[in-house]
């Protein structure tokens, strides 16, 4: 690009990085070519966000890097800015949003051009906004959430008027869609190692009690709990994820939970599953906690009802989050206790019968044995479960059948 006399520098995060010395993958540009412009000078080329002034320009390995037209903000509102090309590099770096990140570097003459200082405040282990602080966060409000979220996974420090600006943001955060602020939560929880950092700024900032209200107060030992659970590292692990926001919702209870995940906007598939290791976390947790607390795994039959309860196929979640629970809160539970109930829990939800369908008998020979079908039908099952979760030698045909015919003498 330069060769064909235009500007072109290393822009954004991987300047930043690098810097640090830490890998990024994609290279993002900023040039003072126009889009169309870019369009021509490469081969390969993908609009990926041309009424930005961003092209996508796939290198020779079929990488994608992003270059994006110099551009100043023309009009902000604290949600979306509208902005124009023919802006100088300065006009460019002055619209970023912290001094770490609005650095750039010139590859061919391998230059760094700082006017920020952002070099400094990579050194000090400082996130900054780049000029007015006050001013900034008004033009944008996520930017609020931004600093936070860099804070944390470089664990830095935020500068001070910076800090004083995101307070003073809290109250009008309510204007970020849900979206955007579950991609920010997304974003903590898949990038920061101790997620905790950035959460309990989040509390104290006041930004949930904007935004997150059932999280206004939520306790550090809920938040320890959250770094607990390991980073979801590529290849993207879901469930590792889901933990993570099941750790954080712990202490809601009734609907709460899924009510916050509703208004978040996570998906059904991601309500039900963080919503239901919550609940099944507020049946649960305590009782257990007191018994596991001094040394005591639960007997077989409570194992089978436990597992029974959760499901077999949520037992080990179950356990993980409880782990991350019992090993940051008091009293405090010990590695190896928890490991061996991790053990009986997985043997027991996977070896014995603890599911309707596990039972020897179904509602067909139930039918045929003369119960009708209807509801009576599903709670002889479940009776038949209860018996058989109780003591699982139950679990034949002709012992069953024997059960069933005595809880039609019980009726009579
Ligand atoms: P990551 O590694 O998380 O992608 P990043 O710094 O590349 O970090 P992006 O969200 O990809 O972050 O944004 C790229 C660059 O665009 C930032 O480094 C920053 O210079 C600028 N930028 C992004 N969002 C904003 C914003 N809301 N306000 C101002 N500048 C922003
Ligand atoms: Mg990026």
């Amino acid at each position: 690009m330069q060769e064909a006399g235009y500007e072109a520098w290393c822009v954004g995060g991987a300047v930043r990085d690098a810097l640090l010395g830490l890998a990024h993958l994609d290279w993002d540009l900023a040039t003072s070519a126009t889009p169309a412009e870019v369009r021509r000078l490469f081969r390969r080329t993908v609009p990926v966000g041309i009424e930005f002034g961003t092209i996508g320009v796939l290198d020779r390995n079929g990488r994608m890097h992003e270059v994006t037209t110099f551009r100043h903000d023309v009009r902000t509102d604290g949600r979306h800015a509208v902005v124009a090309f023919g802006a100088s590099l300065d006009e460019d770096l002055a619209r970023r949003d912290f001094t770490i990140n609005a650095i750039a570097y010139d590859p061919i003459a391998r230059r760094l051009h700082d006017p920020f200082n952002g070099q400094a405040d990579l050194a000090q282990s400082l996130v900054r906004a780049v000029g007015d602080a006050e001013a900034r966060m008004r033009e944008d409000r996520l930017r609020a959430l931004r600093a936070i979220r860099f804070a944390a996974r470089f664990d830095f420090a935020i500068d001070q008027g910076t800090w004083q600006a995101i307070v003073s943001s809290a109250p009008f955060l309510t204007r970020l869609s849900p979206e955007r602020v579950k991609q920010e939560l997304d974003k903590t929880m898949e990038q920061v190692r101790r997620p905790s950092v950035a959460l309990a700024r989040w509390r104290d900032a006041g930004a949930f009690a904007s935004l997150v209200p059932a999280l206004a107060s939520v306790s550090d030992s809920v938040l320890r709990a959250v770094d607990a659970l390991p980073l979801p590292v590529l290849p993207a692990r879901p469930l590792r994820k889901s933990l993570r926001f099941a750790a954080l919702l712990s202490d809601l209870v009734g609907k709460e939970a899924e009510r916050t995940l509703r208004d978040l906007r996570f998906s059904n598939h991601d309500i039900t599953v963080i919503s239901s290791l919550v609940e099944r976390w507020a049946r649960h947790g305590d009782a257990l906690r007191g018994a596991l607390a001094v040394g005591q795994i639960p007997s077989a039959v409570e194992l089978r009802r436990l597992s029974a309860d959760i499901g077999r196929l949520r037992v080990s979640a179950f356990v993980r989050l409880a782990a991350a629970r019992w090993c940051t809160g008091e009293p405090p539970v010990s590695a190896t206790v928890v490991r061996a109930l991790y053990r009986q829990c997985i043997l027991t939800a996977f070896r014995e019968p603890i599911e309707v369908s596990d039972l020897a008998i179904d509602g067909d020979d139930l039918r045929r044995a003369g119960v009708p079908p209807g509801p009576l039908l599903g709670r002889t099952l479940q009776r038949l479960l209860d018996a058989v979760l109780e003591d699982p030698r139950r679990n034949s045909r002709d012992t069953l059948l024997g059960l069933v015919a005595s809880f039609e003498s019980d009726r009579d």
